[in-house]
């Protein structure tokens, strides 16, 4: 029998009646014939909640607590779904990340699944019930509970399809797919009928929280086919997929803002083979994700290495930078924690010419300074003030004309 993965993010099961409407979409695939699994978030801001009261007891929890903590959240959700279900007249299982086994690293906070235990699932399937699994935790190999970051659910949803071999994995959500930008910040933004993993997942990077970047790397590695849609409405929404040629028609799919960034600047450094090295072996030994890196040398002596991180590590960052400076002989460190990020995707950057200087242009023409710029082969990604993002999402969203869908569109780049 074919499986079906769905999941629920917060929005979708706030509160009683919302997690029964979402039980009725669980029904309505079961009675279409699939086995299903539900992977669920917590409920409504949970999280958010859970969190604060973490800090209001300790400004700086350990990060074992807090995953303890913070795992509670979908525990709460899948069992009130399962209780849903059983009033419904339908057999259903809930189980923690534990429960089925998904062994990750332990790097708290934002750990990595290793392996999942799909017997364990498989066996309740057959015996005709729905299973859900709490979403965004695991288990390390020591059996502390971890958790996979935040809008970890996703990932957990798309492993475990990967792991079943499931047929589909939709991801239940509160828009209506996958659009040109964050619509709660340009509001003119369209749905995407489509989009690439590769698009996406620069995307998921770059700050578009509706997927979780490790979920796109999954889906992509184990070819899972993932539907982001809506929970309040029945359209269709947005398939990610591999590229097929058309796409590279499309020349910007989509723009992103990140706020939560910090940079800093090594100004100075000694310009010796292995510097760079030393830098960054530090900050990995901290578990630290950097997520740009520049270096230019200055002169034969100098250079200066920058390099963009999320603000959660910044006092992190400080430590190893302090203790590293001295010897790299490093003249000077500057930290801006008041930047934000604004990219524009598209896998047709690749093949088309004047994504930059219309990006550019655009930034200008709104008066907004660039810090720095970094690209990858599909994107481009300016630093500029934090206070400035949103007029500079929306001012490269309405050159690239992305409150239009790409055949709506009058030019190509
Ligand atoms: P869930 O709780 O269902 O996982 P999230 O809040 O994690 O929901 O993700 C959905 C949100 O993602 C949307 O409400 C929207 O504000 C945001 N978002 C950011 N970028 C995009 C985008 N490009 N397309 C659609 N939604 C986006
Ligand atoms: N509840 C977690 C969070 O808020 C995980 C998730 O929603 O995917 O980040
Ligand atoms: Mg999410």
């Amino acid at each position: 029998m074919a499986i079906i993965v769905q999941k629920f993010g917060g929005t979708s099961v706030a509160d009683a009646g919302k997690i029964r409407r979402a039980a009725q979409r669980v029904i309505k695939a079961f009675k279409s014939g699939y086995q299903v699994v539900v992977v669920a978030s917590a409920r409504g801001q949970q999280t958010d909640e859970l969190i604060a009261d973490a800090l209001e007891l300790n400004p700086d929890p350990p990060e074992r607590e807090l995953d303890q903590l913070l795992s509670t959240g979908e525990q709460q959700t899948v069992s009130l779904f399962a209780m849903a279900l059983d009033a419904l007249g339908y057999d259903a299982i809930s189980f923690t990340g534990n429960q089925i086994r998904m062994i990750t690293d332990n790097a708290f906070t934002k750990a990595r699944i290793k392996s999942i235990d799909a017997e364990r699932i498989h066996k309740q399937l057959d015996k005709g019930r729905i299973v859900l699994v709490a979403g965004f935790q695991g288990v390390d190999e020591d059996g502390n509970i971890t958790t996979l970051g935040r809008g970890g659910s996703d990932t957990t949803a798309v492993a475990l399809a990967a792991a079943l071999g499931a047929d589909k994995c939709e991801i239940y959500t509160d828009v209506d797919g996958i659009h040109t930008a964050d619509p709660r910040l340009f509001k003119r933004a369209v749905k995407l009928e489509q989009i690439s993993y590769d698009e996406i997942l620069e995307m998921a990077s770059l700050g578009a929280v509706v997927m979780h970047p490790r979920a796109v790397e999954f889906g992509k590695k184990y070819d899972v086919r993932i539907h982001v849609r809506s929970s309040f409405n029945e359209k269709n929404g947005t398939i990610i997929t591999h590229e097929v040629p058309q796409m590279e028609d499309i020349v910007v799919s989509g723009a992103t803002v990140q706020k939560d960034m910090a940079k800093i600047d090594l100004v100075g450094v000694d310009n010796k083979p292995g510097n760079a090295a030393k830098i960054f072996a530090r900050l990995a030994n901290a578990k630290v994700v950097v997520c740009d890196i520049i270096q230019t040398e200055v002169s034969s002596e100098k250079a200066n290495v920058s390099f963009i991180i999320g603000i959660s590590d910044l006092a992190t960052v400080r430590e190893a930078v302090e203790k590293i400076k001295g010897e790299l002989n490093c003249e000077g460190v500057f930290v801006r924690d008041d930047i934000a990020e604004v990219s524009v995707v598209g896998v047709g950057m690749r093949t088309h010419y004047g994504v930059a200087e219309k990006m550019f242009g655009a930034l200008a023409e709104a008066n907004i300074n660039i810090d720095s710029i970094t690209t990858s082969e599909i994107r481009i990604s300016c630093v500029v003030d934090k206070n400035q993002a949103e007029k500079a999402l929306e001012a490269v969203c309405l050159a690239f004309e992305l409150d239009r869908t790409p055949q709506q569109r009058t030019k190509k780049y």
